[in-house]
């Protein structure tokens, strides 16, 4: 008989079980990210919901990324500080995979965790802010390689936005693509960036390895 079961830990149950989504509140980062004014993470990257991360980009698998988009958006309805930020924030937006990537799987899983949050915003949608050009992949380089590999290839696409942005992305690691990213927007009439994850790698050894985590 056909049973579904859960990707985050292959129990019987919907495309994601309540306990591989976190199933508490959205929480502080583990560790802060440079130019990063504060940052919110559902859970770490070893856990149901970041193996559902890993399947929803690596299949990849689209069901899985909607239903992580949609679980992002009510745990931030949720929360009334994450909520008021959504409300105060200019822009939401996302930190965009590069393009061979989007393209190999068919969709950004940060632009949809971002559509998601958009549409409970104020502004009402997300839009894109960011450029991300092809690399080297981030999962095999060191904190210092991935320093290295960003430099210039981060760009905003639109200088006009001013007051607060909520930036969106699905893993966190070392944090150096978030804080690239929230220093190129600082660098435009932006005054303060905040973050919303999914996942945080927090373990160095691991994220040092990079097993199974793709930033980029
Ligand atoms: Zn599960």
């Amino acid at each position: 008989m056909w049973t579904r079961t859960c990707v985050g830990c292959d129990r019987p149950g919907p495309v994601i079980c309540l306990s591989c989504t976190g199933e508490g509140a959205l929480r502080p980062l583990g560790e802060p990210v440079d130019f990063v004014a504060d940052g919110r993470v559902l859970d770490v990257y070893d856990s149901g919901l970041g193996r559902a991360v890993a399947v929803a980009k690596g299949k990849p698998d689209r069901r899985t990324a909607s239903v992580l988009a949609r679980t992002l958006r009510q745990r931030a309805c949720q929360d009334p500080e994450v909520f008021g930020w959504l409300l105060t924030a200019t822009a939401v937006s996302w930190i965009p995979s590069p393009w061979p990537r989007r393209l190999r799987r068919g969709f950004d899983l940060p632009a949809l965790l971002a559509a998601e949050l958009g549409s409970v915003s104020r502004v009402g949608r997300a839009r894109p802010l960011l450029h991300v050009s092809p690399g080297v992949r981030q999962a095999a380089t060191s904190r210092r390689g991935r320093q290295d590999n960003l430099r210039g290839r981060i760009r905003a696409r639109d200088r006009g936005v001013e007051g607060v942005v909520v930036l969106v992305d699905d893993v966190v690691t070392t944090g150096a693509t978030a804080s690239a990213c929230a220093r190129e927007l600082l660098g435009t009439r932006v005054e303060t960036v905040r973050l919303i994850t999914l996942c945080q790698a927090g373990d160095a050894a691991h994220r040092e390895s990079g097993h199974g985590v793709q930033m980029l």
